[in-house]
């Protein structure tokens, strides 16, 4: 049986913001606040979820247990079109910066890494480019202490949700997390963790728990209901996560579309090194490479004679390669250079060989 998924959506629409009078009795920022956790909870519960999944901490709502929203942000919609699934994810674009707060715990850091490597293996238009500084993030994984914010305990971590066709801004792990009785031997793996940083990556890119009511959100068409016991999505099981089920994976390529973006430079490479050595010398080659997506793989295979057919692999796998030139022949050289999107291009390299007998290329 095929696999798939449905996936409750937020549309953040273009934004109508309606200037109400303000309240000319009460302090104008004691009415504004209030009016936009009510203007939020009316969203909230419009759009489907119940009173008790919804928890207020001053400005931070927190929705069934780890979905974050902030009243000041108006997430109020155009309509709920379920019908729409290419541009109405509740982000807008594809290409998104990740900050990495240096403070979290090296285990969160490495599994944040991996979690956004996992993200840009879907081969999709979708990627996640780290950064280094949070000044250039669309969102940034962090923790409740540097946040200075408490979350639930039985909750590993929360993730922000889109606002105005931005990402959510934050993963946020929480580092007073309680539950583990529901954790394999009470324990907290690796796996978890990078499950869980994809589960939130996936909040703040607009995807919902799987649980929930598709009629009062909008779903992705072409994918079905019943894929709650894989799903990466699926809610309250931050112990038992694992990784992308098929049905995500498709659902996400729905999503984000796997048409090449046209935006992004085409996927090109060439070979620089020294166009004639000797026997006695040692050489580098590299691959310098531009457009398409990165990160890229290389893999070098090598001809003494240059046919066609002559070319094998010898187990180079990066961007350059240094070595002596095969005695008495001239080296000819290709770079496989393929990006995240599975695109592949070659480039080749001749290095003649001054000892290679033929006496043209000595002195
Ligand atoms: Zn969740």
């Amino acid at each position: 049986m095929k696999k798939s998924l449905t996936y409750l959506l937020i549309l953040c629409l273009s934004l109508i913001i309606s200037c109400a009078p303000e309240n000319p009795h009460l302090p104008s920022e004691s009415s504004s606040s209030e009016q936009g956790n009510k203007s939020l909870i009316d969203y909230l519960l419009k759009i489907g979820y119940k009173k008790d999944e919804i928890k207020i901490y001053g400005n931070r709502f927190i929705v069934q247990g780890d979905m974050e929203y902030n009243s000041e942000n108006d997430y109020s919609i155009n309509s709920i079109n379920k019908q729409n699934i290419n541009t109405t994810l509740g982000v807008n674009g594809s290409y998104f910066n990740v900050y990495i707060e240096p403070g979290i715990a090296d285990l969160w850091i490495n599994a944040s890494k991996e979690a956004i490597e996992r993200w840009n293996s879907i081969n999709c238009n979708l990627y996640l480019n780290l950064v280094t500084s949070s000044s250039l993030a669309d969102i940034i994984i962090t923790d409740n202490d540097i946040r200075n914010i408490s979350i639930q305990s039985n909750y590993l971590s929360i993730g922000s949700r889109p606002f105005n066709g931005d990402p959510g801004e934050y993963v946020t792990i929480n580092n007073d997390f309680s539950g583990k009785e529901g954790c394999s031997n009470g324990r907290i793996h690796q796996g978890i963790r990078i499950a869980d940083i994809q589960h939130e990556l996936g909040h703040t890119l607009g995807l919902g728990h799987t649980e929930d009511d598709p009629n009062l959100w909008s779903y992705i068409q072409g994918t079905s209901l019943n894929d709650k016991e894989t799903s990466l999505m699926r809610a309250g099981a931050a112990c038992l996560l694992e990784n992308f089920s098929e049905g995500d994976v498709e659902a996400i390529q729905i999503l984000f579309g796997c048409e090449p973006d046209p935006n992004i430079p085409n996927l090109s490479a060439y070979i620089i090194g020294p166009t004639k050595g000797n026997n006695s010398g040692t050489y580098t080659w590299e691959v310098n490479v531009s457009g398409g997506m990165p990160p890229y793989t290389f893999e070098w295979k090598k001809s003494y004679t240059g046919s066609s057919t002559s070319y094998t692999t010898f187990g180079v796998y990066t961007s350059s390669y240094t070595a002596h030139l095969p005695l008495d022949k001239n080296l000819y050289l290709k770079c496989y250079v393929t990006d995240v999107q599975g695109t592949v291009v070659s480039d080749y390299f001749v290095t003649l060989n001054d000892d290679a007998g033929t006496g043209v290329f000595k002195p």
